[in-house]
Protein backbone atom coordinates (compact mmCIF):
# COMPACT_ATOMS: atom_id res chain seq x y z
CA UNK A 1 0.00 0.00 0.00
CA UNK A 2 1.63 3.14 -0.58
CA UNK A 3 1.99 6.51 1.16
CA UNK A 4 1.42 9.63 0.54
CA UNK A 5 3.56 12.18 1.85
CA UNK A 6 1.82 16.03 2.34
CA UNK A 7 4.17 19.29 3.10
CA UNK A 8 2.82 23.19 3.96
CA UNK A 9 4.40 25.75 4.83
CA UNK A 10 4.67 29.85 5.55
CA UNK A 11 0.70 29.93 6.24
CA UNK A 12 1.58 32.45 9.00
CA UNK A 13 1.20 36.09 8.54
CA UNK A 14 2.43 39.31 10.24
CA UNK A 15 -0.77 39.41 12.59
CA UNK A 16 -0.70 35.98 13.44
CA UNK A 17 -1.60 32.15 12.25
CA UNK A 18 0.85 29.26 12.78
CA UNK A 19 1.43 26.74 10.34
CA UNK A 20 1.50 24.26 12.94
CA UNK A 21 -1.74 25.17 13.53
CA UNK A 22 -3.60 24.44 9.72
CA UNK A 23 -1.39 20.89 10.11
CA UNK A 24 -3.11 20.47 13.25
CA UNK A 25 -6.40 21.28 12.11
CA UNK A 26 -6.03 18.72 9.07
CA UNK A 27 -5.25 16.00 11.76
CA UNK A 28 -7.94 16.76 13.49
CA UNK A 29 -10.31 16.20 10.57
CA UNK A 30 -8.64 12.50 9.70
CA UNK A 31 -9.92 12.28 13.29
CA UNK A 32 -13.70 12.96 11.94
CA UNK A 33 -13.62 11.11 9.23
CA UNK A 34 -12.19 7.90 10.68
CA UNK A 35 -8.58 7.79 9.03
CA UNK A 36 -6.23 8.72 12.05
CA UNK A 37 -4.91 5.37 12.46
CA UNK A 38 -3.79 5.76 8.74
CA UNK A 39 -1.17 8.25 10.05
CA UNK A 40 2.49 7.05 9.68
CA UNK A 41 4.96 8.31 12.73
CA UNK A 42 4.05 11.49 14.16
CA UNK A 43 3.22 14.56 11.91
CA UNK A 44 6.82 16.44 11.90
CA UNK A 45 7.65 20.27 11.90
CA UNK A 46 10.97 21.35 10.02
CA UNK A 47 12.80 24.18 11.08
CA UNK A 48 14.51 26.08 8.48
CA UNK A 49 17.69 27.99 8.23
CA UNK A 50 17.35 31.02 10.61
CA UNK A 51 19.99 32.97 8.84
CA UNK A 52 18.20 33.44 5.70
CA UNK A 53 17.16 36.97 4.82
CA UNK A 54 13.23 36.40 3.72
CA UNK A 55 11.58 33.64 5.83
CA UNK A 56 8.44 33.09 7.75
CA UNK A 57 7.54 34.39 11.17
CA UNK A 58 8.48 30.98 12.75
CA UNK A 59 10.35 29.66 9.83
CA UNK A 60 8.38 26.25 10.20
CA UNK A 61 7.16 23.93 7.49
CA UNK A 62 5.43 20.99 8.84
CA UNK A 63 4.45 17.34 6.82
CA UNK A 64 2.75 14.34 7.56
CA UNK A 65 2.85 10.77 5.91
CA UNK A 66 -0.57 8.94 5.44
CA UNK A 67 -1.46 5.30 4.19
CA UNK A 68 -3.70 5.57 1.13
CA UNK A 69 -5.29 3.17 -0.94
CA UNK A 70 -6.07 4.78 -4.27
CA UNK A 71 -5.73 8.21 -6.33
CA UNK A 72 -8.47 9.31 -5.17
CA UNK A 73 -7.63 9.46 -1.55
CA UNK A 74 -4.94 11.37 -2.14
CA UNK A 75 -6.75 13.73 -3.90
CA UNK A 76 -9.10 13.71 -1.18
CA UNK A 77 -6.43 14.44 0.83
CA UNK A 78 -4.65 17.63 -0.83
CA UNK A 79 -7.92 18.87 -1.53
CA UNK A 80 -9.08 19.19 2.48
CA UNK A 81 -5.62 20.69 2.52
CA UNK A 82 -5.98 23.06 0.04
CA UNK A 83 -9.30 24.23 1.52
CA UNK A 84 -8.10 24.15 5.07
CA UNK A 85 -5.55 26.82 3.32
CA UNK A 86 -7.55 29.18 1.99
CA UNK A 87 -9.85 29.12 4.79
CA UNK A 88 -6.92 29.59 7.71
CA UNK A 89 -4.60 31.67 5.76
CA UNK A 90 -4.94 35.67 5.76
CA UNK A 91 -2.65 36.51 2.11
CA UNK A 92 -1.27 39.81 3.79
CA UNK A 93 2.32 41.11 3.19
CA UNK A 94 4.73 38.40 2.06
CA UNK A 95 2.63 35.43 3.15
CA UNK A 96 2.32 32.90 0.01
CA UNK A 97 1.06 29.49 1.03
CA UNK A 98 2.29 26.60 -0.88
CA UNK A 99 1.64 22.61 -0.48
CA UNK A 100 4.24 19.79 -1.68
CA UNK A 101 2.89 16.25 -1.98
CA UNK A 102 4.00 13.49 -3.53
CA UNK A 103 3.27 9.97 -3.29
CA UNK A 104 5.75 6.89 -2.68
CA UNK A 105 5.63 3.05 -2.19
CA UNK A 106 9.07 2.42 0.15
CA UNK A 107 9.09 4.50 2.92
CA UNK A 108 13.06 2.68 3.49
CA UNK A 109 13.94 4.15 0.29
CA UNK A 110 13.39 7.83 -0.42
CA UNK A 111 15.09 9.62 -3.13
CA UNK A 112 18.43 10.79 -1.88
CA UNK A 113 17.77 14.16 -3.46
CA UNK A 114 14.96 15.28 -1.44
CA UNK A 115 17.37 14.21 1.78
CA UNK A 116 19.61 16.78 0.01
CA UNK A 117 16.96 19.03 -0.64
CA UNK A 118 15.98 18.93 3.09
CA UNK A 119 19.59 19.37 3.98
CA UNK A 120 20.72 22.31 1.70
CA UNK A 121 16.99 24.08 2.80
CA UNK A 122 18.11 23.97 6.75
CA UNK A 123 21.65 25.27 5.82
CA UNK A 124 21.94 27.35 2.85
CA UNK A 125 19.51 29.50 0.84
CA UNK A 126 17.25 27.90 -1.74
CA UNK A 127 15.60 28.95 -4.38
CA UNK A 128 12.06 28.07 -5.86
CA UNK A 129 13.40 27.45 -9.16
CA UNK A 130 15.59 24.51 -7.41
CA UNK A 131 12.88 23.61 -5.50
CA UNK A 132 10.77 23.24 -9.14
CA UNK A 133 13.51 21.09 -10.39
CA UNK A 134 14.02 18.85 -7.42
CA UNK A 135 10.45 18.09 -7.27
CA UNK A 136 10.24 17.34 -11.31
CA UNK A 137 13.38 14.89 -10.34
CA UNK A 138 11.71 13.23 -6.97
CA UNK A 139 7.87 13.22 -8.24
CA UNK A 140 6.32 15.86 -6.52
CA UNK A 141 3.59 18.13 -6.79
CA UNK A 142 3.86 21.97 -5.54
CA UNK A 143 0.73 23.60 -5.24
CA UNK A 144 0.52 27.33 -4.25
CA UNK A 145 3.00 30.23 -3.66
CA UNK A 146 7.23 30.59 -2.11
CA UNK A 147 5.60 28.08 0.93
CA UNK A 148 6.24 25.17 -1.56
CA UNK A 149 9.90 25.41 -0.58
CA UNK A 150 9.80 25.00 2.94
CA UNK A 151 7.03 21.86 1.70
CA UNK A 152 9.26 19.88 -0.01
CA UNK A 153 12.37 19.91 2.30
CA UNK A 154 9.52 19.29 5.12
CA UNK A 155 9.26 15.83 2.87
CA UNK A 156 13.32 15.17 3.04
CA UNK A 157 13.34 15.29 6.83
CA UNK A 158 14.42 11.44 7.38
CA UNK A 159 16.01 12.19 10.66
CA UNK A 160 19.13 10.69 12.35
CA UNK A 161 18.32 12.82 15.31
CA UNK A 162 15.13 14.36 16.31
CA UNK A 163 13.07 15.71 19.51
CA UNK A 164 9.55 16.04 20.22
CA UNK A 165 7.42 18.90 20.79
CA UNK A 166 4.01 18.82 22.50
CA UNK A 167 2.52 22.37 21.37
CA UNK A 168 -1.18 23.16 22.46
CA UNK A 169 -3.40 25.63 21.07
CA UNK A 170 -5.76 28.14 22.16
CA UNK A 171 -8.61 30.66 21.40
CA UNK A 172 -7.11 33.74 19.26
CA UNK A 173 -9.80 36.02 20.58
CA UNK A 174 -9.12 35.67 24.11
CA UNK A 175 -6.28 37.08 25.39
CA UNK A 176 -3.11 34.98 26.28
CA UNK A 177 -2.52 33.41 29.61
CA UNK A 178 0.07 33.94 31.79
CA UNK A 179 1.90 30.42 32.23
CA UNK A 180 3.44 30.63 36.26
CA UNK A 181 6.73 29.68 37.18
CA UNK A 182 5.49 27.57 40.06
CA UNK A 183 3.59 25.41 37.08
CA UNK A 184 6.08 24.67 34.95
CA UNK A 185 9.54 24.66 37.55
CA UNK A 186 8.15 21.21 38.91
CA UNK A 187 7.52 19.79 35.72
CA UNK A 188 10.64 21.01 34.71
CA UNK A 189 12.43 19.35 37.92
CA UNK A 190 10.85 15.64 37.55
CA UNK A 191 11.06 15.21 33.16
CA UNK A 192 14.56 16.71 33.07
CA UNK A 193 16.54 15.38 30.54
CA UNK A 194 13.79 14.28 28.92
CA UNK A 195 12.31 17.82 28.16
CA UNK A 196 14.52 21.04 27.64
CA UNK A 197 14.18 24.88 27.65
CA UNK A 198 10.88 25.09 30.11
CA UNK A 199 11.95 27.87 32.54
CA UNK A 200 15.26 29.67 33.09
CA UNK A 201 15.54 31.76 36.61
CA UNK A 202 12.20 32.95 36.64
CA UNK A 203 11.49 33.31 33.10
CA UNK A 204 8.78 30.68 31.39
CA UNK A 205 10.57 29.77 27.96
CA UNK A 206 7.49 27.41 26.59
CA UNK A 207 5.38 30.21 26.15
CA UNK A 208 5.60 31.82 23.23
CA UNK A 209 4.44 35.99 22.52
CA UNK A 210 3.44 36.65 19.40
CA UNK A 211 0.01 36.51 18.21
CA UNK A 212 -0.75 32.90 16.91
CA UNK A 213 -2.52 30.37 18.37
CA UNK A 214 -0.13 28.53 20.48
CA UNK A 215 -0.54 28.27 23.71
CA UNK A 216 2.86 26.58 24.71
CA UNK A 217 5.33 24.56 23.45
CA UNK A 218 6.41 21.93 25.98
CA UNK A 219 9.88 20.81 24.02
CA UNK A 220 11.95 17.43 24.50
CA UNK A 221 13.44 13.93 23.46
CA UNK A 222 10.77 11.29 25.13
CA UNK A 223 7.29 11.84 24.04
CA UNK A 224 6.24 10.58 26.80
CA UNK A 225 7.64 12.80 29.02
CA UNK A 226 6.27 16.14 26.74
CA UNK A 227 2.59 14.39 26.47
CA UNK A 228 2.52 13.74 30.59
CA UNK A 229 4.05 17.45 31.47
CA UNK A 230 2.05 19.32 28.25
CA UNK A 231 -1.01 17.81 28.75
CA UNK A 232 -1.20 18.81 32.95
CA UNK A 233 -0.34 22.15 31.77
CA UNK A 234 -2.93 21.98 28.72
CA UNK A 235 -5.51 21.41 31.41
CA UNK A 236 -4.80 24.25 34.03
CA UNK A 237 -4.64 26.55 31.19
CA UNK A 238 -7.77 25.78 29.27
CA UNK A 239 -6.10 24.99 25.61
CA UNK A 240 -8.16 23.90 23.05
CA UNK A 241 -6.80 21.51 22.01
CA UNK A 242 -2.36 19.71 21.59
CA UNK A 243 -0.34 17.70 19.19
CA UNK A 244 2.71 16.29 19.22
CA UNK A 245 5.21 16.67 16.80
CA UNK A 246 8.42 15.04 15.92
CA UNK A 247 10.71 18.09 15.25
CA UNK A 248 14.45 19.22 14.14
CA UNK A 249 14.33 21.87 16.77
CA UNK A 250 17.30 21.46 19.11
CA UNK A 251 19.24 18.95 16.47
CA UNK A 252 21.53 21.74 15.20
CA UNK A 253 21.01 20.48 11.41
CA UNK A 254 21.10 23.91 10.79
CA UNK A 255 25.15 23.94 11.34
CA UNK A 256 27.07 23.58 8.11
CA UNK A 257 30.77 22.67 9.83
CA UNK A 258 32.07 24.23 7.02
CA UNK A 259 34.21 26.58 7.32
CA UNK A 260 34.34 28.65 4.35
CA UNK A 261 31.97 32.07 4.76
CA UNK A 262 29.25 32.12 2.99
CA UNK A 263 26.88 34.40 3.61
CA UNK A 264 23.56 33.08 5.27
CA UNK A 265 24.85 29.85 6.04
CA UNK A 266 25.90 28.53 9.81
CA UNK A 267 29.79 27.97 9.37
CA UNK A 268 32.06 26.84 12.06
CA UNK A 269 35.36 28.87 12.58
CA UNK A 270 38.55 27.48 13.90
CA UNK A 271 40.88 30.43 15.15
CA UNK A 272 43.02 32.47 17.37
CA UNK A 273 41.40 35.36 19.05
CA UNK A 274 43.44 38.21 18.89
CA UNK A 275 41.39 41.03 20.22
CA UNK A 276 37.96 41.50 21.67
CA UNK A 277 36.05 44.83 22.06
CA UNK A 278 33.17 45.85 23.55
CA UNK A 279 30.95 48.29 21.79
CA UNK A 280 28.54 50.85 24.36
CA UNK A 281 25.91 48.01 24.34
CA UNK A 282 27.91 45.56 25.78
CA UNK A 283 28.03 43.51 22.46
CA UNK A 284 31.95 42.03 21.49
CA UNK A 285 33.61 42.57 18.61
CA UNK A 286 36.14 39.54 18.59
CA UNK A 287 39.34 39.34 15.48
CA UNK A 288 40.81 36.64 14.70
CA UNK A 289 44.65 35.83 13.48
CA UNK A 290 42.85 34.21 10.35
CA UNK A 291 41.52 37.98 9.57
CA UNK A 292 37.92 36.62 10.90
CA UNK A 293 36.02 38.53 12.35
CA UNK A 294 32.76 37.90 14.92
CA UNK A 295 30.66 39.28 16.87
CA UNK A 296 28.85 37.80 20.32
CA UNK A 297 25.77 39.71 21.49
CA UNK A 298 25.81 40.73 24.79
CA UNK A 299 22.22 38.74 25.94
CA UNK A 300 24.14 35.47 24.36
CA UNK A 301 25.74 35.22 27.64
CA UNK A 302 28.95 34.37 25.66
CA UNK A 303 30.82 37.59 25.41
CA UNK A 304 32.04 38.45 28.77
CA UNK A 305 33.58 34.92 28.73
CA UNK A 306 35.57 35.70 25.61
CA UNK A 307 37.39 38.76 27.30
CA UNK A 308 39.56 36.82 28.96
CA UNK A 309 40.28 34.24 26.19
CA UNK A 310 42.81 36.83 24.38
CA UNK A 311 44.70 34.25 22.57
CA UNK A 312 42.93 31.29 22.96
CA UNK A 313 42.54 29.00 19.66
CA UNK A 314 38.25 28.47 19.87
CA UNK A 315 36.36 27.35 17.31
CA UNK A 316 32.71 29.29 17.12
CA UNK A 317 30.11 28.59 15.04
CA UNK A 318 27.44 31.25 14.12
CA UNK A 319 25.41 32.89 11.30
CA UNK A 320 27.36 35.10 8.40
CA UNK A 321 25.69 37.42 7.92
CA UNK A 322 26.37 40.44 4.99
CA UNK A 323 26.81 43.28 7.55
CA UNK A 324 29.24 45.11 5.46
CA UNK A 325 31.86 42.73 5.92
CA UNK A 326 31.17 38.96 6.83
CA UNK A 327 30.77 38.68 9.96
CA UNK A 328 30.02 35.68 12.42
CA UNK A 329 27.01 36.16 14.72
CA UNK A 330 28.04 33.53 17.13
CA UNK A 331 26.13 30.64 18.69
CA UNK A 332 28.43 28.94 20.58
CA UNK A 333 31.77 28.69 21.47
CA UNK A 334 34.23 25.69 22.74
CA UNK A 335 37.93 26.39 23.60
CA UNK A 336 40.14 24.14 22.07
CA UNK A 337 43.64 25.92 23.50
CA UNK A 338 43.63 27.85 26.52
CA UNK A 339 47.05 29.48 26.37
CA UNK A 340 46.52 32.12 29.71
CA UNK A 341 48.87 31.13 31.94
CA UNK A 342 49.51 33.38 35.56
CA UNK A 343 52.96 33.95 36.54
CA UNK A 344 53.25 33.36 40.58
CA UNK A 345 56.52 33.64 43.00
CA UNK A 346 57.46 30.72 44.31
CA UNK A 347 57.13 29.81 48.44
CA UNK A 348 60.40 30.47 50.53
CA UNK A 349 62.60 27.37 50.55
CA UNK A 350 63.42 28.08 53.71
CA UNK A 351 60.16 28.44 55.68
CA UNK A 352 57.74 28.18 53.36
CA UNK A 353 56.24 31.54 53.48
CA UNK A 354 54.86 33.93 50.40
CA UNK A 355 57.34 35.26 48.84
CA UNK A 356 57.54 39.20 46.96
CA UNK A 357 60.04 40.90 44.18
CA UNK A 358 62.41 43.46 45.23
CA UNK A 359 62.77 45.84 43.02
CA UNK A 360 63.18 44.67 39.14
CA UNK A 361 66.50 42.73 39.83
CA UNK A 362 64.50 39.55 39.74
CA UNK A 363 65.60 38.80 43.39
CA UNK A 364 62.58 37.60 45.88
CA UNK A 365 62.46 37.83 49.36
CA UNK A 366 60.59 36.26 52.01
CA UNK A 367 58.00 38.09 53.71
CA UNK A 368 58.15 36.19 56.89
CA UNK A 369 62.01 35.40 57.57
CA UNK A 370 63.73 37.92 54.77
CA UNK A 371 65.35 35.08 52.93
CA UNK A 372 66.41 36.58 49.39
CA UNK A 373 67.41 34.53 46.33
CA UNK A 374 66.53 34.51 42.85
CA UNK A 375 64.32 31.83 42.20
CA UNK A 376 62.19 30.96 39.27
CA UNK A 377 59.07 31.55 38.75
CA UNK A 378 56.33 29.30 39.24
CA UNK A 379 54.08 29.20 35.56
CA UNK A 380 50.45 28.18 36.13
CA UNK A 381 48.26 27.45 33.10
CA UNK A 382 45.10 28.19 33.57
CA UNK A 383 44.06 24.89 31.81
CA UNK A 384 40.19 25.69 31.26
CA UNK A 385 39.05 23.96 28.27
CA UNK A 386 35.41 25.11 28.37
CA UNK A 387 32.31 25.48 25.71
CA UNK A 388 29.98 28.68 26.41
CA UNK A 389 26.86 28.30 25.02
CA UNK A 390 23.99 30.91 25.23
CA UNK A 391 21.93 31.28 27.94
CA UNK A 392 18.80 29.17 28.03
CA UNK A 393 16.37 32.30 27.30
CA UNK A 394 18.27 32.83 23.85
CA UNK A 395 18.32 29.57 22.18
CA UNK A 396 16.81 29.58 18.99
CA UNK A 397 15.05 27.05 17.39
CA UNK A 398 17.64 24.28 16.12
CA UNK A 399 20.42 25.44 18.28
CA UNK A 400 21.36 22.40 20.27
CA UNK A 401 20.68 22.77 24.09
CA UNK A 402 23.52 21.16 26.20
CA UNK A 403 21.57 19.26 28.01
CA UNK A 404 20.95 17.07 25.33
CA UNK A 405 24.22 16.24 24.50
CA UNK A 406 24.57 12.01 24.73
CA UNK A 407 21.04 11.71 23.85
CA UNK A 408 21.05 12.30 20.36
CA UNK A 409 19.45 9.83 18.07
CA UNK A 410 16.73 8.67 21.38
CA UNK A 411 13.62 9.90 19.46
CA UNK A 412 14.19 7.45 16.93
CA UNK A 413 13.84 4.07 19.49
CA UNK A 414 10.53 6.07 20.51
CA UNK A 415 7.44 4.16 20.49
CA UNK A 416 5.33 6.27 18.85
CA UNK A 417 2.56 7.14 21.79
CA UNK A 418 -0.82 5.92 21.29
CA UNK A 419 -2.57 9.50 22.29
CA UNK A 420 -0.74 12.06 20.59
CA UNK A 421 -3.46 14.13 19.68
CA UNK A 422 -6.35 16.06 21.27
ZN1 LIG B 1 61.05 32.31 54.55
Amino acid sequence: MPYLMIGIDDTDWEGGGCTTYVMYSFVKYLIKDGSINNVVGLPRLTRLNPYVPFKTRGNASLSIIIHVASEDEVANYVELMESLIDQMVKRVGKTSPGIAYMVINDLSNINERLLWFYRKSVRDMVTLDLARKVADKVNAKLVGGRGVIGALASLGFIPIDATFEFIAYRLEDEERPIIKPSDVKPWDDVTSHFTFLNIYDNQVLIEPHGPDPVLFGVRGDSPYHVLAMGNYLANKYNAIGWIIYITNQGTNDHRSRMSEFIPYRNVDLVGAITNVVFNDKGHAFIAFDNDRRAIAYRHLGISRELDGCVGCVVQAWGGVKLNGDFSLYIEGVRVLHDRYVEVRNPRCPVCGGPMESVGRSGILRCKRCGFQDRLPRVLVPRNRWFSVNPRASEYRHLMKPSERVGLEGLALYMPKPFLWVY
